[in-house]
């Protein structure tokens, strides 16, 4: 059952305000293409407001109230930030399927997730206090240094669309936890659960301009946050080629980014793999979130001598895919986000086409859809390592096809890309997969599953998709500076300068 998009204004200082230009931008239910609703349009001057409440959320009361605050006070607001979403977990689901066209059984399970990282980011709120003054072993004893672990300020968070929720949560929740103050800049495509993420704010009492959440399009609201000279440190998660752009243009401030880019993630199969084991995994790594996870496995390498059977297999399991509006029942493939996001997965196959690659099957609107952004799972053989729909990011349920017959040659493969998010190797023969695991670069792997991914471990690329780490310990890091403190505790002067004589 369908609900009711509620209409928000932005969240700015602990409450709605309505952007300073009074634009709105309408949201598309994907699986539709009816407007169902509409997002605030914030503009740089909504940033420069959203910025100084933050401001002034971090040193309120000399930062007693928040920065400076036990560790255990902010966890308190996290956790009942996690009890809030729980509480309207099912309602959350259903308007992030609506507004993404994920499948209700995924954004179920992501919002699940979402609270489970409210509550996880809370217990290393409530640890961080006991790891401050860490003493440094020093090679004299005339100094004594300790370390002391502080928020990093005020942090600008932008974010993307294929997790809406659950990408936002993946950066408020530390950067809360860690003390800093936030504004968060969630896709224009899918903003709709990320604004009643605000609402729970409210509810909890969350103290005013510690999260604002800003909806807008990436040039008007995106940029100016990321240029603000008073945000200490922005956290993208998003394309490599926006990523580039908010690198570059933090590098004029020397403002630290993290940064979280696309893939082009290899599944790698050989034929000593269970191959019904390896053909669902495979088929969960192009076409769980309708392939447009940043760490979908989109090029599959599978070894010569079990190609066609695998690759048949697969047409067989794609084939029981239930296609279909996100909220029906047993959906498992929606539509994908937008009409910009469907038009490009169309061009990236139309391209392959022309260079001689062969759409073996899917590669259609399926024929019960009239309307929506919706796909067939598609599987493209005959692929050079030169074509663009093998090197090139585009997000959908598209696998790319190669062989290979040599352990080298498969590593070669996997590694013959831009890209370095995720890696997965099905294989009985452990050492293979753990020799593989070390030869490619990427920053998670995969070894007899594809993606996965747990609140407690890293997440973060090699190469282009980005170098940070996200989630566990290393996620609360990015949200904390180091400072050194030393102290000179000698009985004897420094003696460096000759003293003078008594005055
Ligand atoms: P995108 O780069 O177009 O947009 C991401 C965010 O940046 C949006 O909020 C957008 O409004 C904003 N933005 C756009 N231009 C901006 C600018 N000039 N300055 C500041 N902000 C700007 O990406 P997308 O299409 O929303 O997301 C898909 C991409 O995200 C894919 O490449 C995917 O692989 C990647 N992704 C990566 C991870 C990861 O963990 N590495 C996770 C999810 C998605």
């Amino acid at each position: 059952m369908a609900v009711e998009i509620p209409s928000r204004q932005l969240f700015i200082d602990g409450e709605w305000k309505e952007p300073v230009l009074k634009k709105r931008i309408p949201i598309i239910n994907p699986a539709t293409e009816e407007t169902i609703g509409d997002i605030p349009r914030a503009t740089a001057g909504d940033v420069k407001i959203a910025v100084e409440a933050a401001r002034r959320a971090l040193a309120r009361n000399n930062g007693k109230d928040w920065s400076s605050a036990p560790g255990a006070t902010r966890a308190k607001y996290l956790r009942a930030i996690a009890s809030k979403i729980n509480e309207r977990k099912t309602e959350l689901a259903k308007l992030e399927a609506m507004d993404s066209g994920k499948p209700l059984d995924e954004t179920v399970s992501d919002i699940g997730e979402v609270v489970s990282c409210f509550e996880y980011y809370a217990g290393l709120a409530e640890g961080l206090d006991a790891k401050q003054k860490t003493p440094v072993s020093l090679s004299t004893e005339k100094f004594k240094t300790h370390v002391l672990k502080e928020p990093v300020g005020v942090v600008g968070l932008i974010t993307t669309w294929n997790y809406p929720l659950l990408m936002a949560a993946w950066k408020v929740a530390p950067a809360l936890a860690a003390g800093c103050t936030a504004i968060l800049k969630p896709s224009e495509l899918a903003s709709v659960t990320c604004l009643e993420l605000a609402e729970v704010c409210i509810n909890v009492g969350l103290p005013p301009g510690v999260l604002n959440i800003l909806t807008g399009l990436g040039n008007e609201a995106g940029a100016p946050l990321s240029t603000h000279p008073d945000v200490d440190k922005i956290s993208f998660t998003g394309s490599t080629l926006t990523g580039t752009k908010i690198m570059a243009a933090a590098a004029q401030s020397v403002k630290p980014v993290a940064l979280e880019l696309g893939g082009k993630s290899p599944i790698v199969v050989f034929d000593d793999a269970d191959m019904e084991k390896a053909v669902e995994w495979t088929c969960f790594g192009i076409c769980s979130s309708g392939g447009q996870t940043c760490s979908s496995t989109s090029r599959l390498i599978v070894q010569e001598s079990i190609a066609m059977e695998f690759v048949n297999r697969l047409e067989d399991w794609t084939k029981l895919i239930k296609i279909s509006d996100p909220m029906e029942e047993g959906c498992r493939l929606g539509p994908v986000v937008s009409k910009g996001q469907y038009e490009k997965i169309f061009k990236y196959l139309e391209g392959a086409r022309s260079a001689k690659a062969k759409v073996l099957y899917g590669g259609n609107r399926p024929e019960n859809l009239k309307k929506g952004f919706f796909i067939e799972p598609t599987v493209v053989t005959e692929v050079t390592c030169a074509m663009k729909i093998w090197r090139e990011e585009f997000l959908g349920p598209v696998l790319c096809v190669k062989t290979f017959n040599t352990e080298e040659e498969a590593l070669d493969l996997a590694n013959d890309s831009p890209y370095g998010l995720g890696a997965a190797v099905m294989s009985k023969d452990l050492e293979k997969c753990e020799r593989f695991a070390k030869g490619v670069q990427a920053g998670v792997v995969w070894i007899n599953c594809s993606q996965p991914s747990f609140i407690q471990a890293p997440w973060g690329g090699y190469k282009r998709s980005g170098f940070s780490r996200e989630l566990g310990e290393w996620g609360l890091e990015l949200y904390l500076n180091i400072k050194q403190v030393t102290e000179y505790v000698s009985d004897q002067p420094y003696g460096w300068f000759e003293p003078p004589p008594p005055s």
